[in-house]
């Protein structure tokens, strides 16, 4: 019988009460359903080991041996039975809490034991151990590898364990066994090498070793990640059907604005990128694109650019920015830019008052604003334009769904989308987060740049970074001391801020000292960063709100206090604020002494290189997948199950490339053989949340 259609109240072992718990847990509806509920890991049971040779408390451990005696140790209910259990040489202790009454084992009998070593007192022992007689060991048992399954408290308070979950699959066997439908073309199956499905979801969970084990994931983090990139695939070149606004001509804003302003000239990397982006704007086609580049690279310029090109061929933009303060560095980087080319530039966010706005909306109807740059805020419906044909997005989280359909319905067709990236992406997650984008990266800095030198000290050694401080501002520099500030605890965060300030102020007695964060009033914000920006003060003292955008070329010093509560990719941007004049640069990044290894890994690997790529991929190895994700669920279309970002770039590249191929023959997925992929297409999507097919 088709398991995709055989409730799991019906299988075997089951019943109505486990089947609720199945449902509300872990969405598992259907038979089928179990069988994709997939392991996370796997306990040899091959391994005998004996107690001396015990080695961590991570791994489970199989030991034949008796017991030589019982104890209960207390009364009532802090009661507990403790037993000694010998391998022949050594002994154990196991230990059991909960329900003692029900522990019926018998003295000097030959058991197998199972579980969990933890170490208490130097010495090894065993709470709430699996005991076997060892003539009731059924031998396939300790054939191979035991399947895991991760489960919740619900499902573990009512025996819904692993066990249980296995004896419930093994029911099943034959109706497995006697076939699953493909998911998968067999010639992607037979080119790639892959395991049939029937096969692939027999072994995951029962494996007949390590190796089909092997076979078993890599053939369904392939599916997973194959239906991923076929679903983005065909996203893109549907989208690509669409029409999109023409925009051929190069006219006089570009001209002029190239000719006549641009204080340097481009890097190769700029140009390059710049050509990309014109190909799109005169293809007839709507562009989607991706724009990476490391912190500094120059993308601001290649948006403007591409703004002129826009208003040269009579269509206006609109550029978002994930911060108010980012906007508003934004425009004034863009008017700066632009001195007096009649080009004009708009800011409307959150704090714009309704009184500025009403005019601000009049002139964006009648086209006389040519760039608007804002925050969410010019997502709202009031907000019209004349002819809006290029949205430039600056951001750091992916951009909803829900969002971009508003933005698309600001004008009769879809504009032109080109979304920058704030750092580099490791390409695993750009080619899911981002799959269903065109790609271009700036690969070069501008010239001149002296990378910034990095170095790591503990907190206690705070002092000698304050005399560091003081000689670098004897040579006419300014500095940034960062401190943390995580949400949930602000007031907390914002108490060390206020006793970092003062430290600072005792510290540097004849300097002048500003200081911003997110709880200030704009105003003050503003009057503080201001007094930073025009070299009135000495140091800035802030919290990472000034993590993205802020262009102080002065300020050659970033301090960043409790570095190791920041992420990577956090301490890559706030370096990012130094290194922007002639002089040398310094990023100095204070911590706790005592330190994770994670946390100690980070911090060598800021001070070992300056490439935001590298940096990225770091990240991703170090975080690991669980990390990840939030980004995972609200970007990729489908979960992954089995697949992970970090490790499975390889399966990822071989899986686009299978997808791709078969798209570029087929683009609506109509021919007979692919019919398969089209329905499987259809029957995760229908299960899938958060995903509209908006094109
Ligand atoms: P990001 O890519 O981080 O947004 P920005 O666009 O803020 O980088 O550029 C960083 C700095 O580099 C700015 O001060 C900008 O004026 C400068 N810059 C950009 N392009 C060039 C170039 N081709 N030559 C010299 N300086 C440049
Ligand atoms: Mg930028």
């Amino acid at each position: 019988m088709d398991l995709s259609i055989r409730d799991i109240t019906y299988c075997k072992g089951v019943g109505t009460r486990r089947a609720d718990i199945f449902r509300k847990e872990l969405k598992v509806q259907t038979a089928l359903d179990l069988l994709r509920y997939y392991p996370y890991k796997y306990i040899d049971r091959s391994r005998f080991i004996s107690i001396a040779d015990i080695e961590d408390d991570e791994t489970y451990i199989q030991i034949k041996g008796e017991i030589t005696e019982f104890h209960t140790i207390g009364i009532g209910k802090g009661q507990r039975l403790s037993a000694t259990f010998s391998d022949g040489r050594h002994t154990m202790e196991l230990v059991w809490f909960r329900q003692i009454q029900y522990v019926k084992l018998l003295l000097h009998t030959p058991y197998l034991l199972f579980g969990k070593p933890s170490r208490f007192n130097h010495a090894w022992n065993m709470v709430h151990p699996e005991l076997t007689p060892l003539e009731k060991v059924r031998p396939e048992t300790t054939q191979g590898l035991e399947a895991s399954y991760s489960m919740t408290e619900k499902m573990r308070q009512s025996g819904l364990n692993s066990k249980a979950i296995r004896s419930i699959l093994l029911n099943m066997k034959d109706d497995i066994l006697s076939g699953i439908p493909e998911t998968l073309g067999m010639d992607v199956v037979n080119h790639f090498h892959l395991m049939g499905l029937t096969e692939a979801l027999w072994n995951i969970h029962f494996p007949k070793d390590t190796s089909s084990m092997q076979r078993a994931r890599e053939r369904l983090k392939f599916e997973e990640l194959f239906y991923i990139q076929l679903q983005l695939l065909r996203q893109m070149h549907r989208r690509e059907q669409n029409a999109g606004f023409l925009m051929p001509k190069v006219g006089t804003f570009f001209h002029s604005f190239y000719c006549d302003c641009l204080p340097f000239s481009l890097t190769g990397a700029q140009k390059r990128v710049v050509h990309e982006i014109q190909d799109d704007l005169k293809s007839g086609r709507q562009m989607n694109r991706l724009l990476q580049g490391d912190v500094g690279s120059g993308k601001t310029l290649v948006a403007l650019l591409c703004a002129l090109l826009a208003a040269d061929n009579g269509y206006q933009t609109c550029i978002m920015a994930p911060t108010e303060i980012l906007a508003q560095q934004h425009l004034e980087t863009l008017k700066s830019l632009l001195k007096d080319l009649p080009v004009r530039v708009e800011l409307l966010t959150g704090s714009v008052t309704k009184k500025q706005r009403e005019p601000l909306h009049e002139a964006l109807r009648m086209g006389d604003v040519h760039i608007l740059i804002g925050t969410h805020a010019l997502l709202e419906d009031e907000v019209e334009f004349a002819n809006l044909g290029l949205c430039i997005i600056d951001e750091q989280h992916r951009f909803g769904v829900a969002q971009r359909a508003k933005l698309w319905a600001k004008n009769i067709r879809p504009p032109h989308i080109l979304v920058m990236t704030a750092t580099p992406i490791p390409r695993t997650l750009a080619m899911t987060l981002y799959g269903d984008l065109r790609v271009s990266v700036i690969d070069e800095l501008p010239p001149g740049r002296k990378p910034v030198h990095t170095l790591h000290y503990s907190l206690e050694r705070r002092r000698s970074v304050y005399q560091f401080m003081q000689q670098q501002i004897d040579l006419g520099r300014q500095i940034y001391v960062v401190f943390p500030l995580i949400k949930e605890n602000e007031s907390l965060d914002l108490k060390d801020l206020q006793n970092g300030y003062n430290e600072l102020c005792e510290a540097f007695p004849t300097l002048r000292i500003s200081m911003v964060h997110g709880q200030m009033k704009n105003r003050d914000k503003d009057e503080q960063m201001r007094r930073f920006t025009s070299g009135e003060t000495q140091i800035l003292v802030a919290t990472t709100v000034i993590e993205v955008g802020v262009n102080v070329p002065n300020a050659s010093v970033m301090v960043i206090m409790n570095a190791e509560r920041f992420g990577l990719s956090q301490l890559h941007q706030l370096r990012g604020r130094v290194g922007r004049g002639a002089d040398q640069s310094y990023c100095l990044l204070l911590t706790r002494v005592e330190l994770t290894k994670e946390t100690r890994q980070r911090m060598e690997t800021m001070v070992a290189t300056n490439d935001g790529f590298r940096i990225a991929e770091a990240d991703l190895q170090l975080r690991g997948p669980g990390d990840l994700e939030g980004t995972q669920q609200s970007g990729l279309p489908f979960e992954l199950k089995i697949a992970s970002l970090a490790t499975d770039g390889q399966i990822l590249e071989l899986a686009r490339q299978a997808a791709a191929e078969i798209l570029e023959k087929d683009p609506l997925l109509q021919e007979e053989i692919n019919r398969i992929y089209k329905r499987r297409l259809d029957t995760l999507r229908e299960t899938a949340v958060n995903w509209a097919d908006i094109s």
